[in-house]
């Protein structure tokens, strides 16, 4: 089958909204709204070394999609589009029609079209999934806006993709395999959050590149970490440090301003999102435990990466 023929069998469906040209020409066609900029990213996997190679094809297709819209809900932005470049080591066709639904059906929940891509033959199964966005010029939510005084949060719950990875088979590798990009909180955010990022490699590191390009510090309060009931019951370091140095949760960390914050409230979005924190002027990240001091070993850190 030539790659012409797994394009059109595969990747080739209906869109799912205002593409001007999909799928078929040398490039696609997209008409900006008025007034606004692109957003635009790029994530690749690369199985065997992001994934396993026996991993759900339906969840590498899902998976391959949400961690772009995860980057596109972290600029305050809406998702419009993605591309797939998609390097294969041989034609299996089971392994295409899983792929192609999950990120199809990742796609349609979150109302993002595929409009291109490339298909090659390589030794090595690689994924490139490039993500379009859209948003009001200038309104674009950065990492470098923290400020004293504001407060950080955190929607969902942390952790639990890395406590997922390290158990195997128990019901929270659902959120290692199948993360919820936080597309509704992240455009909603736009106007309100100063700055923001999403959780791909660990609260903690993820906040730490926010404090360095706000050049502010923060403070943490360990015990208003957001956790999933199986990480609650953990002992304390275990919990603590799967919520901060646990990575692939594609929760989004923001920081807000008081006043801004009770707008949001004020909002009753259906995600949840957790106060957990404050910016300082300080530099360093800081952890509270009911107002002590507290120190978490991160000793097995690369473990829980
Ligand atoms: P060209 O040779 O002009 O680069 P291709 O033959 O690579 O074009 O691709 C033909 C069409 O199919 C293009 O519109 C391209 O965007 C699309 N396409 C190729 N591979 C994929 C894919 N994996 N997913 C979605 N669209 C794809
Ligand atoms: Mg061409």
């Amino acid at each position: 089958m030539a790659e012409f023929s797994i394009i059109d069998t595969y990747f080739n469906r209906q869109n799912k909204n205002s593409v001007a040209l999909g799928v078929g020409d040398d490039s696609a066609l997209l008409t900006p709204p008025k007034g606004q900029q692109l957003v635009i990213c790029a994530d690749t996997s690369v199985a065997g070394r992001h994934f396993p190679l026996d991993t759900d094809p339906h969840s590498i297709g899902w998976k391959s999609v949400a961690v772009n819209l995860s980057d596109i809900a972290a600029m305050g932005a809406k998702p419009h589009s993605i591309l797939l470049a998609l390097s294969l080591p041989q034609i299996d066709h089971d392994w295409l029609k899983g792929f192609s639904q999950g990120l199809y059906d990742c796609c349609d929940q979150f109302g993002v079209s595929l409009i291109g891509g490339d298909t090659t033959q390589s030794p090595h199964l690689t994924i490139t999934v490039t993500a379009l966005g859209w948003i009001e010029h200038g309104q674009g939510v950065l990492r470098s806006g923290a400020k004293p005084g504001d407060y950080i949060c955190v929607s969902g719950t942390v952790g639990d993709a890395a406590y997922g990875l390290a158990h195997l088979g128990h019901p929270l590798q659902q959120r290692l395999d199948y993360p919820t990009p936080r597309c509704e909180l992240g455009s909603a955010l736009k106007g309100l959050a100063s700055s923001m990022i999403d959780v791909s490699d660990g609260l903690a590191q993820d906040l730490t590149h926010i404090l360095t390009a706000s050049q502010v510090g923060a403070v943490i309060e360990v015990n208003n970490l957001p956790l999933s009931a199986t990480l609650a019951a953990l002992d304390e370091q275990q919990r603590y440090r799967y919520a901060l140095a646990g990575g692939d949760d594609y929760e989004l960390c923001f920081t807000i301003s008081p006043e801004h914050y009770a707008r949001l409230q004020q909002l009753n979005l259906p995600v949840t999102y957790q106060k957990i924190g404050t910016i300082q002027a300080q530099a360093g990240l800081k952890l509270l435990q009911y107002g002590q001091t507290y120190s978490l070993d991160f000793h097995g850190y690369q473990h829980f990466a």
